[in-house]
């Protein structure tokens, strides 16, 4: 029973992972528990000593360590999947499969003895035998019920492993992605990056919105984040697909430009800063306009040799000439 040990284990897990959630008052989000699960499962042991030295430092679980757990151990692999949805998977559906094929057999079963009892049924003789056949006509409707029963259940458990499945999917993508912008999140740009061809050219714009503060001063920090969010918009709307749009801090943007030289990526830059110089916002309830919005912005190419940190600083860099030539401007280093 092998398939029923690995459902039955895995249910263990399920549970022990609820309880350990609400003993230490931990939310059951998508990230939390992941993270719980794989320790529990004990499926990986780095994880699951920093687990339990800062347990034994602080008596309580951080949220804030639990995102980072994540990050480092689980989002980048697909150690979950691997590990455990995909077995317990592959299990149910072998097993629906042979439960299916059973179900099936017992039809043509059930179909012979009707036809049997049918035969006998013409002869008064054989009332003995119409006895018998007819017992074995309620075992096999017996059987036929549970065969079925089994197969509606564990319909549903591949059902839960798949809803599991996207639940999993949905926290790796909340731990690489800004909830404000949508753009990715620094931990969402080393990811991307690692999928780039670095024998290719790249480029990087380095993006910051010109006296952001006084917007929230004079509107609030509510209509700044509305802000942040249309010139997250702008950006991604610019750029392509492949491209890498990250949101690097309050309101700053970097932007990884795939395949493009420093002057293709300068004729971005541009296009970026004169859509948001042309933004026309208002205040919804008061109708009130915001002042005109302008960004600044830096732009470097990706040398040979160099990585991604210093293409950054050198954006970055250029970005500081930006504003110090005045703002609303993109500076090529
Ligand atoms: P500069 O042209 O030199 O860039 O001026 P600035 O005012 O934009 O620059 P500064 O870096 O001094 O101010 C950035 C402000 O952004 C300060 C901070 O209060 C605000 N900020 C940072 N993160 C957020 C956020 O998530 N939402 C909002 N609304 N404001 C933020
Ligand atoms: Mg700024
Ligand atoms: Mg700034």
């Amino acid at each position: 029973m092998l398939i029923k040990d690995n459902f039955d284990e895995a249910l263990k897990i399920s549970e022990s992972t609820n309880e350990f959630l609400s003993h230490y008052q931990i939310p059951p989000s998508p990230v939390n528990y992941s993270v719980i699960y794989m320790h529990v499962s004990k499926r990986n042991e780095k994880l699951s000593i920093a687990l339990e030295r800062h347990l034994e430092k602080y008596q309580e679980v951080d949220l804030t360590f639990i995102e980072e757990l994540f990050s480092k151990y689980i989002s980048n692999s697909h150690a979950v999947d691997k590990q455990i949805l995909a077995p317990i998977e592959k299990s149910l559906s072998n097993t629906l499969e042979k439960i299916n094929i059973q179900i099936d057999s017992d039809k043509t079963v059930a179909s012979n003895l009707r036809k049997a009892e049918q035969a006998l049924s013409k002869h008064e003789y054989h009332k003995s035998m119409q006895n018998i056949v007819a017992f074995l006509m309620s075992s096999i409707s017996t059987s036929q019920q549970q065969h079925s029963e089994l197969s509606l259940e564990l319909t549903k458990t591949c059902g839960e492993v798949n809803f599991l499945k996207s639940k999993l999917e949905a926290a790796r993508h909340e731990a690489i992605v800004d909830s404000l912008t949508g753009l990715y999140n620094r931990r969402g740009c080393d990811v991307k990056l690692q999928t780039l061809d670095i024998e290719q050219v790249h480029s990087s714009l380095a993006i910051d919105i010109d006296h952001f503060k006084n917007v929230n001063d004079q509107f609030g920090h509510f209509i700044g984040d509305k802000v942040i969010q249309r010139v997250a918009k702008v950006i991604k709307e610019t750029i392509t697909d492949k491209d890498i749009a990250v949101r690097f801090g309050g309101e700053e943007f970097m932007v990884v430009l795939v395949n493009k030289t420093l002057s293709q990526a300068h004729e971005i830059a541009e296009k970026i800063r004169l859509a948001i110089a042309s933004l026309k916002l208002m205040q919804r309830d008061s109708k009130a306009y915001l002042p005109k919005l302008s960004v600044s912005i830096g732009v470097a190419q990706r040398q040979e040799e160099l990585n991604w940190q210093s293409l950054f600083e050198q954006a970055d860099t250029a970005l500081y000439q930006a504003k110090n030539n005045g703002r609303n401007q993109s500076v090529c280093l």
